[in-house]
């Protein structure tokens, strides 16, 4: 409940002096609907005024004159400005206003009076103007300040206008209690949130309008950590829900010495981290992120053998066919090996099959089900289901995860959640959008694997390209080439895919086959699953390419357009090479028949060619790509911030998440006494009506 110390600053814009029915909705679409958000308004520049003559001004600053009024010019004709001579002793300054009343000006600047005028410098014909002057006062003291902030401004409602009323919403902040901790605030030398609101407006250098100024960054730290304490709330309330205690058992290590390989230490890690969650009688709710190819199946099967090991069921889905059949293919003789039977539920069963494998399940015969979306059909009814895995999670919605787990007993508990991601995102992006999961991340790739050689070249070489791939597709190899969506029409981009696939065919003549978006999903996947058996040699797709089918006899990957994709993009494509024995290539074709790449295009593109570290590669691309562009960040899955800026203020990000954490560890129902002034914070930016970009 929010605390009456607020209600000042939760009242209505409206109840401000100065807000009335036609200011209202203009403070609204620029600040928000309430006091607080006047409060909150940071200005976005700075206007720095200096004193200066006639003579000695200095073009394109802002400049206070002290002059006497001259003459006023009312416009000639209609469409011209109205002009004021006005004077100093060294000289004249020219006003000019377009569109002014001429009666309200020769109010204001009465001939013969002294009058202050501040605004932009300009020169015309050698002597001083100032077109729309920001200020006219009648002395210093008035309404004069030498540097005022800038604030966002609308149609109908100026800066200065908006300057005025966070003034008088200022009053209504009142003095809170402190909830940061006080170690560090004091390390950082921060000042009290009061204080850093009154600094905020008025700031007197540019510097403090930096992200890294103090006062922002106290501020920005308060809106982190209200943030990250919200999804520490929710995190929190699956953490106390009951849930089935798994443990490891025979099972899980007859699945162990089934595997061909041991696990790696990453591996191992997140195995661990898995099953301290599984055994704690609580829900588990865990991310696995890890590139394709870093083996986050092992990892997801053991967890299955060990659901199994406990006497429950579990079940893996995955969002396509293809990929729940290759999980099954891969996973069910291991499973068995550890005697532990699976069923696979896709879309295609016949009803015979169908019936069968439901039966299993119900009965509890089939401890483990893989599948697609059949899986949480309602039909689909399990006897005791504890965990459910869920692949490629960003392919779901939260309501079908949500549908899969709801199919538990709940005499038995919560259903356990493990997702998986093959898409490695920046810790930060993590942050917001996972906040409420807990991640294990898999940052080793498994051994053996043949790195792949990444060039970047320009279109106009697409011959000398062409050329080596026959020779290797004549040598056994099979090859991936991307053509992306990069017209304005699907169909034109479709008409591009066909006469690449056309052309090759042509020059290396061998089969080729094409996958693309608007293909029925049976006949893509059937043409994906060629490519997967060896039958295809060369497979010409769009971007559709399914991210986690598995063809280790591919060998090269040949992308054109590369500069059109975003670098985690087509770092998931370059993964879908270099996954057997054979020495691998990804080949980056950028730009048109001209071959121009930008510098930034560049600079990317050789991001890939450095290193082949999903994580490296993501935190460069936001980097690249983030640049403090409010629009880019909501596009990149940051909520809107009024204050925190997640990429330049990264590191108080981070701290504010381990703060957050480690509060919600030592008192999780906020009794102590910065327990109590953290609630306060938590109203006063208000998370909790807000949703998490994972639900
Ligand atoms: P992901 O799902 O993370 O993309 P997979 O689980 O499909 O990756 O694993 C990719 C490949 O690596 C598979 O062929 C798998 O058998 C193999 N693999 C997984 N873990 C290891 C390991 N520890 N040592 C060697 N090979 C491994
Ligand atoms: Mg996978």
């Amino acid at each position: 409940m929010r605390p009456p110390i607020l209600f000042p600053l939760f009242a209505e814009v409206a109840t401000l002096k100065g807000v009335g029915p036609r200011v209202l909705p203009l403070v609204q679409k620029v600040a928000g609907p309430l006091v607080r958000d006047l409060v909150f308004l940071a200005p976005a520049g700075l206007i720095v005024r200096r004193a200066m003559q006639a003579a000695t001004a200095t073009e394109g600053e802002v400049g206070v004159f002290q002059v006497t009024i001259d003459r006023l010019f009312p416009p000639g004709r209609p469409g011209a400005p109205l002009k004021v001579r006005a004077a100093d002793e060294t000289g004249f300054v020219h006003l000019v206003w377009f569109g002014g009343s001429p009666q309200h000006i020769d109010r204001l600047l009465p001939r013969g009076k002294t009058r202050l005028v501040s605004g932009k410098v300009e020169r015309f014909n050698g002597e001083v103007q100032i077109v729309h002057p920001d200020i006219v006062a009648v002395d210093k003291a008035d309404d004069l300040a030498m540097s005022e902030p800038v604030y966002p401004a609308t149609q109908g409602l100026t800066a200065r206008q908006v300057r005025k009323l966070v003034q008088a919403a200022l009053p209504a902040a009142p003095d809170l209690a402190e909830w940061q901790d006080p170690a560090w605030l004091a390390k950082q030398k921060w000042p009290g949130w009061r204080a850093a609101l009154e600094a905020l407006h008025s700031p007197s250098t540019e510097a403090e309008l930096a992200p890294d100024a103090p006062v922002r960054q106290r501020l920005a730290y308060d809106e982190f950590l209200a943030h990250q304490l919200a999804l520490a709330r929710r995190r929190r309330a699956r953490e106390i829900k009951p849930a089935p205690v798994i443990a490891p058992g025979a099972a899980s290590d007859h699945l162990l010495a089934a595997l061909p390989f041991a696990l790696t230490n990453a591996q191992a890690q997140a195995v661990a981290e898995i099953r301290r969650d599984l055994a704690s009688g609580k829900q588990m709710g865990r991310l696995l992120q890890g590139d394709v190819g870093s083996g986050k199946t092992a990892v997801a099967a053991l967890a299955l053998a060990d659901a199994a090991a406990s006497g429950f069921q579990s079940a893996l889905m995955a969002p396509t066919e293809i990929l729940a059949r290759q999980h099954f293919e891969k996973l069910g003789p291991l499973l068995e090996a550890a005697g532990v039977p699976s069923v696979l539920l896709t879309g295609r069963d016949t009803n015979g099959q169908r019936r069968e494998k439901l039966a299993a399940l119900a009965s509890g015969a089939a401890p483990v089900a893989i599948g697609t979306h059949a899986l949480f059909q309602d039909a689909v009814r399990f006897d005791r289901l504890a965990l459910a895995v869920i692949d490629e999670q960003h392919r779901f919605g939260v309501g079908e995860r949500q549908r899969l787990q709801a199919k538990g007993d709940p005499r038995l508990g919560a259903v356990h959640l493990l997702t998986m991601s093959a898409t490695p995102i920046p810790r930060t992006l993590e942050l917001t959008q996972y906040g409420e999961l807990e991640v294990s991340r898999l940052t080793e790739k498994p051994p053996g694997r043949t790195p792949v050689t990444t060039a970047v070249l320009p279109l106009t070489r697409i011959g000398e390209v062409a050329a080596r791939l026959k020779a290797a597709v004549e040598s056994g190899a099979q090859a991936y080439w991307i053509c992306p969506l990069v017209a304005e029409s699907e169909a034109v981009d479709l008409a591009a895919a066909v006469d690449r696939a056309d052309d090759l065919r042509r020059l290396l003549g061998v089969e080729v086959g094409l996958a693309h978006g608007q293909m029925p999903g049976a006949e893509r996947e059937a043409v994906m699953a060629d490519f997967a058996d060896g039958r295809l040699p060369v497979l010409v797709a769009t971007t559709v390419v399914e991210v986690g089918v598995d063809v280790p006899n591919a060998s090269i990957m040949v992308i054109e357009h590369a500069d059109r994709f975003g670098l985690a993009q087509l770092h998931q494509l370059r993964g879908r090479v270099g996954r057997g024995a054979k020495a691998s290539a990804c080949i980056l074709l950028y730009g048109g028949q001209d071959g121009a790449l930008g510098e930034t295009a560049k600079e990317r593109l050789e991001t890939l060619r450095r290193t082949e570290d999903g994580f490296v590669i993501a935190e460069e691309d936001f980097r690249l790509r983030g640049g403090g562009d409010p629009l880019g960040l909501k596009q990149s899955g940051f909520p809107a911030y009024r204050f925190a800026d997640p990429i330049r203020q990264r590191a108080l990000m981070l701290a504010a998440a381990d703060d957050a954490r480690l509060v919600m560890n030592r008192d999780p129902d906020l009794a102590s006494p910065r327990g109590q002034a953290i609630r306060v914070l938590e109203e006063l930016f208000d998370w909790k009506a807000h949703k998490a970009g994972s639900d």
